[in-house]
């Protein structure tokens, strides 16, 4: 299975404070872009590296650059929008582009109502963000569509992922590589996350 959870004392630090109800808006974002930055870091661990000479003031030697194909990052609205300062820590020079989906009242289907970016790829390294990986619905019609579009080497960054959730993105998608901070147990029948944080959107721009 491409899906990997991030076990490490500082995420379930950082984790622990997000999840509870009374951190407020300016914690949940930072703690949001904190883990963003975290997943993006780990997510990287398989990126070609090439030598490059460099000179230190005291002597010439080799290190390595990142090679060839460059960084993209596509955030799921709304709440993949939290996530992107923390990977553009990593990755300033990254382009960014935006995807928003919302359910079609005849088919039921999740379907695009918004994409940027997506029509103008080259090839890159494509981070696809977004907090909650509840159903997997969104992240599987993002990850078809830029599928279409050419994307390769692509990667989906959770902070929490549901087991359902992680079950469907690795029956559709098995060559994606998912991250996640965390995978909850239960679904529940609103499509909440539990134990979860809540509505991500909501606590991240302080909408609830
Ligand atoms: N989206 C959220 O914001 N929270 C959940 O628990 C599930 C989906």
């Amino acid at each position: 299975m491409a899906y990997k959870v991030v076990d490490h004392p500082l995420v379930k630090h950082k984790l622990a404070l997000l999840r509870s109800k009374d951190t407020g808006t300016k914690d949940f974002r930072g703690l949001i872009k904190e883990l963003s930055s975290i997943l993006a870091y780990e997510a990287s661990w398989k990126f070609e590296t090439e030598p490059v000479k460099i000179e230190t003031p005291i002597a010439a030697t080799e290190g390595l650059k990142l090679s060839g194909k460059k960084v993209g990052v596509v955030a799921i609205l709304r709440a993949g929008l939290g996530m992107v300062d923390g990977v553009l820590e990593h990755f300033p020079n990254a382009k960014v582009g935006h995807f928003g989906m919302k359910r079609d009242e005849e088919t039921l289907s999740p379907k695009a109502y918004y994409s940027s970016y997506l029509d103008n790829l080259d090839v890159r390294n494509l981070l696809v963000v977004d907090p909650m990986l509840a159903t997997g619905g969104t992240a599987i019609a993002a990850l078809d569509l830029l599928k279409e579009k050419g994307a390769q080497n692509l990667y989906l960054l959770n902070v929490i992922a549901s087991e359902q959730g992680v079950k469907n993105l690795t029956e559709k998608h098995p060559d994606v590589e998912g991250l996640a901070c965390a995978v909850d147990p239960v679904l529940d029948n609103k499509g909440y996350i539990a134990p979860g944080l809540g509505d991500a959107g909501d606590r991240l721009f302080g909408t609830e």
